[in-house]
């Protein structure tokens, strides 16, 4: 073990926490830093306890917050003041302007010993683009009820409420924003702008019950939910559009964001302590916050994406009941079709309760907050069930949209967005075409049921049956049918009554395909069967005639390339048995730029650090 501080000094990578911070291309990968504070945390109420590590790189230092699965390094003494470390796993975040580094894995440099403070770090500098005034831009279009400029703070947390009688009881009101599983102590003021239904669910881990809200500040937003006792205390005293005090002991933890459409990285979980009181005076903090996308920039906005809209009421469909292929239950449903001064219009369909109570009626201006964009029918709309709709909101887009639809709008005639390029369109329109696994097409049973169900699925060929790959086919201009060989030469079609000398042959495959949820066997037809094996039919048969083996390479070359396969599932009767055929109706390549978006935002929403 070496004393040499030199040697400690030489080892570190100086200014690497601000290359962290912005960035930049060429960093240190795994930096080494000093460590020269730890500090534990008190646990929250049932939380483990937590340590906050200083890290030194001569240049900076910067507190960190330390993985709890790294808590032994501190216990057994390991990770002690002194000591170089490196950083194996860490993420940089900034709340607000305050910057955090949390340290997921280390690896202690034992071999450099310990020494005093190295070098002559600073506190990293803020930089001026993270002195943002308060609030930050998520939405582009600011928000709704409250229009006044906020000064620009560069220290924001903890901000204090204006003074007022309810206030002094809650002295330390936090911006939404600052709230993180770091921050101790804490009261926000904020307005409930969505709750939904109690939901229940029944597994093999027990039963239980809960509900959530969406809460809104002037800094942001959060969403937090009250599970079994807290869903029986809270729910009665939550409204709609009310605004509540919320203090902590309250579990803030990571988002999991494919059950929200709010931007915030953390969520509330109300614990039996939680304080919630609603406010005396409701003003002061802001409406529902919106971002609209006009209609007719629908088809620029992709598919799953979480927007608002506004619009006027043009029509409104009755209720109706369907039953979810993943829950078996049955929910109501409601077709609604908004217009607006870009001339277009579009379906929206809002469910449950929303779905069964809706009474607004048509010519009125709606404003609706977290609807998701499909592509079915072109585009389409449909209300997240953590979004809101407000009727006739006072507020200036509303206002425009009803002077343009008295004046013009009511007897105008609207554009669709129906069959617009990137949808695909059958015999009865365009058809919902829901990415799936393998599992989930087998899990929610589908095409069992009397109507065929279509669906979209990312697989790998997995092996194509090399028997009856193809049948030879008629050569009249429309008749696929079937020919049969009478006399050499001479090939009949029954249908066409007509003799061919020869026949075209086209494919019908039997292909396995697979994914990391399992395997499924599809057919495929000519086209598809084209695609994937990259020659007709006609031309495999002649290589087959001459070659036996040459064809069984060219049927194994196709296996493990993947494909976007979209299929239709259908009950088939076939020798007094039922069973589903799952048939290909197209099959394109990847697109891996668009893929890789895809997993990325999914990856985001495990929020794995
Ligand atoms: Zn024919």
């Amino acid at each position: 073990m070496s004393n040499n501080p030199a040697a400690a000094l030489a080892r570190i990578d100086a200014g690497s926490l601000s290359d962290i911070f912005d960035d930049r291309p060429g960093r240190v990968q795994n930096p080494v830093m000093q460590c020269v504070q730890i500090k534990p945390i008190a646990p929250q109420p049932g939380g483990q306890e937590r340590h906050r590590v200083i890290f030194n790189d001569t240049k900076n230092y910067i507190q960190t917050m330390l993985a709890v699965h790294q808590n032994h390094l501190v216990e057994e003494k390991i990770l002690r003041r002194g000591v170089l470390v490196q950083l194996v796993g860490y993420s940089a975040n900034k709340v607000k302007a305050k910057r955090i580094l949390i340290v997921t894995e280390i690896k202690v440099l034992e071999e450099f010993g310990e020494h005093e403070k190295l070098g002559d770090p600073k506190p990293l500098e803020l930089k001026v683009e993270d002195e943002k005034p308060f609030p930050t831009a998520i939405t582009s279009n600011g928000f709704y009820g409250n229009k006044q400029e906020q000064p620009k703070q560069s220290r924001p947390m903890p901000t204090h409420a204006k003074p007022s009688s309810a206030a002094t009881a809650h002295a330390n009101i936090y911006p939404i924003e600052a709230i993180s599983p770091y921050s101790n102590k804490w009261t926000i003021k904020a307005r409930c702008t969505s709750k939904s239904d109690i939901k229940t669910w029944n597994n093999r881990n027990g039963e239980g019950k809960l509900f959530s809200v969406n809460l809104l500040d002037e800094s942001g937003e959060i969403r937090a939910t009250g599970f079994n006792d807290q869903c029986d205390q809270l729910y009665g005293l939550f409204q709609e559009g009310s605004v509540y005090y919320i203090s902590s002991p309250c579990r803030v933890t990571f988002a999991k964001k494919q059950f929200s459409n709010l931007a915030n990285d953390y969520e509330l979980h109300f614990e039996r302590d939680t304080m919630v009181e609603k406010a005396e005076e409701q003003d002061g903090v802001p409406q529902v916050r919106y971002s609209f996308t006009a209609i007719a920039d629908l088809p620029s906005v992709a598919k799953d994406t979480t927007i608002d809209v506004i619009g006027v009421l043009k029509d409104i469909g009755e209720t109706s009941q369907i039953t979810s292929k993943t829950t078996s239950k049955p929910y109501d449903k409601r077709e609604l079709t908004l217009v607006d001064n870009t001339g277009y219009s579009v379906r929206l369909t809002v469910w449950g309760k929303t779905a069964a109570s809706f009474d607004v009626p048509p010519g009125s201006v709606v404003a609706f907050k977290g609807v998701k964009v499909s592509d079915f029918g072109g585009r389409s709309l449909s209300l997240l069930s953590s979004g809101s709709v407000a009727a006739n909101p006072d507020m200036p887009e509303a206002h425009k949209l009803k002077g343009w639809y008295d004046e013009q709008g009511r007897s105008g005639n609207f554009a669709t967005h129906a069959n617009v390029q990137g949808t695909v369109t059958g015999a009865g329109g365009s058809r919902p075409d829901p990415f799936k696994t393998i599992s989930q097409v087998k899990e929610e049973q589908l095409g069992m049921s009397d109507n065929p169900d279509y669906f979209s699925v990312k697989a790998s060929i997995q092996y194509i049956k090399q028997d009856n790959f193809c049948y030879p086919s008629c050569l009249s201009e429309g008749c696929n049918k079937k020919v049969v060989e009478i006399d050499p030469g001479q090939w009949r079609c029954e249908r066409c009554d007509k003799n061919h000398p020869k026949p075209e042959y086209r494919y019908i495959m039997s292909v396995n395909i697979g994914d990391h949820t399992g395997q499924l066997w599809v057919s495929c037809f000519d086209e598809t069967g084209r695609t994937i094996i990259g020659m007709s039919a006609d031309e495999l048969m002649e290589i087959k005639e001459v070659d036996e083996k040459r064809l069984a390479d060219i049927l194994s070359e196709a296996n493990c390339k993947i494909w976007n396969w979209r299929c239709r599932a259908k009950l088939d009767n076939f020798q007094e048995q039922q069973r589903v055929r799952y048939q290909v109706t197209s099959v394109g390549p990847l697109n891996y730029v668009a893929e890789s978006q895809k997993l990325i935002d999914l990856i985001k929403q495990y929020n794995i650090d």
